[in-house]
Parts: C-alpha cells; sequence; structure tokens
C-alpha cells in the first residue's frame, strides 16, 4: 500500500508564497479562500484558523474595498498562514494590502485596467518580493475576448493569459503562477493543458464555481484529477458552494487518492454487506469524525468480514478484519488484538491514536537525526 505515485509532475519554477514554495518540485499546496465578510475581523481571522487548523498551506482572502484593506491590516497581524489578498476592478487596494504584509496577490486581466495600473503592481510587488498570481477566469474574460470568441473557451481563456503573461514579461516580472479556471471541467482541462506546455510558472489549479458539496466534489475531483494525473499542477484550491474547511479536506483527499502529498489517516473501508460482522458504516463514521486532528499520514482499514478483511488489514498500518464471535485488529501487518463490537470504536479510536503517536516519534527521531 504504500507504493509511491506514478505521477511524474511537470517541471516549473519556483515562488514563494510566505514560507510556502510553490513549483519547483514542491509539494501540491492546498488552498482555500475564506467567506466571511473581510471587514468583519474577527469572523474572519476565526475562519482562517480553521481552514489552517483542516490543513490549509495557503488561504485567499478577498479584499473588495479600501475598508477591506484595512480590516486585512488588523487580520494578518492575528494569523501566521501564508494569505493571498483577491484583488477586482481596483489596484490601488492591491499597493494597499502590499503594504499590509499580503504574501501574494490575486489579480485578474479581465478586470484589473490598463498595463499602467498592472505595471503599478508589478513594480509594487517586485520592490517588496511579493509574487502575484494571474487569475483568469472564465466567467470575467476581457471584452474584446469575449466577442472574439463569442463565448469562452479555452483558447480565449490562454490568450488572456498571455496577455499577461508577456506583459509580465517585459516588465521582467516572473515571480508569478497562473490559474486558468472555468466551470466546465473540459474547457479548464484542455486549457490548463494548452498552457502547461507553453510557460515554465508555477500552475494554481482550480475548477471555479463547481457547485455544491457533493456534485463540487465530483466536479473538481475528476477535472483536478485529469491534469493531477498529467503532473500539472503546483497548487489547488477546491472551489465549493460550502464551508471552506470542507474545501481543504477534498484537496487533501484528492492529493492523497493521487499519493502526491500524506497528510491523516487514508481509510480503506469495505461498502458492507450482509456478512459484515459489526456496522461498517457507523464505525467508519465515527472514527473519521473522532481522528480528524491526526495529521501524521497513515493507512487504517476498517473491513467487514474475513472475505477480504485479513488481506486489506495486513497491508494497513492498523487494520481491522470482521470475524465472529470476535473480530481481529492487525498491527503492522500482523495479528494483534481481538476486539467485541460493543467496544469497538472506542478501542480503535484508543490504538490508532498510540499508532499516530508512535508514528510521529519514529518520524520526528528520523528528522533529527537527518
Ligand atoms: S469485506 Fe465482507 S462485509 Fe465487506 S463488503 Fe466484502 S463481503 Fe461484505
Amino acid at each position: 500500500m504504500h507504493f509511491e505515485s506514478p505521477i511524474k509532475r511537470r517541471q516549473s519554477r519556483q515562488i514563494m508564497v510566505g514560507n510556502v514554495p510553490v513549483g519547483g518540485g514542491a509539494p501540491i499546496s492546498v488552498q482555500s479562500m475564506t467567506n466571511t465578510e473581510t471587514c468583519d475581523v474577527a469572523a474572519t481571522v476565526a475562519q482562517i484558523r480553521a481552514i489552517q487548523d483542516a490543513g490549509a498551506d495557503i488561504v485567499r482572502v478577498s479584499v473588495p474595498s479600501m475598508d477591506a484593506a484595512e480590516a486585512f491590516k488588523a487580520i494578518r497581524e492575528q494569523v501566521s498562514v501564508p494569505l493571498v489578498a483577491d484583488i477586482h476592478f481596483d489596484y490601488k487596494i492591491a499597493l494597499k494590502v502590499a503594504e499590509y504584509g499580503v504574501d501574494c496577490l490575486r489579480i485578474n486581466p479581465g478586470n484589473i485596467g490598463n498595463k499602467d495600473r498592472v505595471r503599478a503592481v508589478v513594480d509594487c510587488a517586485r520592490d517588496k518580493n511579493i509574487p502575484i498570481r494571474i487569475g483568469v477566469n472564465a466567467g470575467s474574460l476581457e471584452k474584446d475576448l469575449q466577442k472574439k470568441y463569442g463565448e469562452p473557451t479555452p483558447d480565449a481563456l490562454v490568450e488572456s493569459a498571455f496577455r499577461q503573461i508577456e506583459y509580465f514579461d517585459e516588465l521582467d516580472f516572473q515571480e508569478f503562477k497562473l490559474s486558468l479556471k472555468a466551470s466546465d471541467i473540459f474547457m479548464t482541462v484542455e486549457a490548463y493543458r494548452k498552457i502547461a506546455s507553453q510557460i515554465d510558472n508555477p500552475l494554481h489549479l482550480g475548477i471555479t464555481e463547481a457547485g455544491g458539496f457533493r456534485s463540487g466534489t465530483v466536479k473538481s475531483s475528476i477535472g483536478l484529477g485529469l491534469l493531477l494525473m498529467d503532473g500539472i499542477g503546483d497548487t489547488l484550491r477546491v472551489s465549493l458552494a460550502a464551508d471552506p474547511v470542507q474545501e481543504v479536506k477534498v484537496g487533501w483527499d484528492m492529493l492523497r487518492s493521487l499519493k502526491l502529498r500524506n497528510r491523516g489517516i487514508n481509510f480503506i473501508a469495505c461498502p458492507s454487506c450482509s456478512r459484515q460482522n459489526f456496522d461498517v458504516v457507523k464505525t467508519m463514521n465515527e472514527l473519521e469524525e473522532r481522528l480528524e486532528d491526526i495529521k501524521v499520514s497513515m493507512d487504517v482499514a476498517v473491513i467487514g468480514c474475513v472475505v477480504n478483511g485479513p488481506g486489506e488489514a495486513k497491508e494497513a498500518d492498523l487494520g481491522l478484519a470482521g470475524g465472529s464471535p470476535n473480530n481481529l485488529v492487525y498491527l503492522d501487518g500482523k495479528p494483534n488484538t481481538k476486539v467485541k463490537n460493543e467496544t469497538l470504536v472506542d478501542d480503535l479510536e484508543r490504538m490508532i491514536r498510540e499508532k499516530a503517536a508512535a508514528k510521529e516519534k519514529e518520524e520526528s527521531n528520523l528528522i533529527a537525526k537527518s
């Protein structure tokens, strides 16, 4: 179960978003975005912390006005995670948040305005050592491109991106990453594939306005999954009409599924059937909820009976194979303890926590030695 991902990642140059490297072989970072009122500093700080606790490497905050820029200053002082400011229409807001310690500026070529404004933002970013995300979005393409293509297309997204890229080249500014988002999977995937072979700047992936929790997760998993399988993508945000904490969890699940990053428990569970010797679904749901705080990566198998139980349980760090009269827990591939249905979840939680603590100790010893 512990084999490496066969995905060969696209070579890209590296930028730093605060202390988080993006591109150049760095782990694919997970992002989310606050949906609180930015001027409500307390609520935004609380949400940023919740997003960070869920495992986000970078958090984006919308800064729609100068009042929000002032709020951003107060927010910046209270959180440690790298912050990206989302700027539309008014380039002066970008200059303001740069003063206030932003770690990356996201600008939208479709609405940031003329070259002088872009140059002002680039000069400021260069001066303060802040990278920029050029965020092209199918919903806000430049008017002339909308006219030229009639509707958003992959080529229209790429052309919009290249206008900024060429101008950034003229200004000799390479500290940027790029996103080309659409809510349509085919358009997004094609646009990213087209641009991936033409530039070496890091790419930020996302299917924009993907939908609600379930449909958006499916859409994002297919779209981003295709790109990630191609080795494309240096950072990602799963956009869901849901709690941003869920976006982070889904992002991690995607990366974990593709073995691109590890964090927390990778559960292997059978769907259950009438052969099950304990309630697999209930056990799985309870464990998932109780063990969300575990950060060390480990495989845990929860399998209802002896059909597939021993095989899967042996491959995991800790595995449960249903049996009668008792279920059997495997630890590090070997049968270890018998557990009764009545105390199953409590017993498993305790054993998983013990195993996680041992793994954490092992990992810190390894780091100390290296
Ligand atoms: S492992 Fe056993 S309980 Fe689970 S689905 Fe298969 S046969 Fe059913």
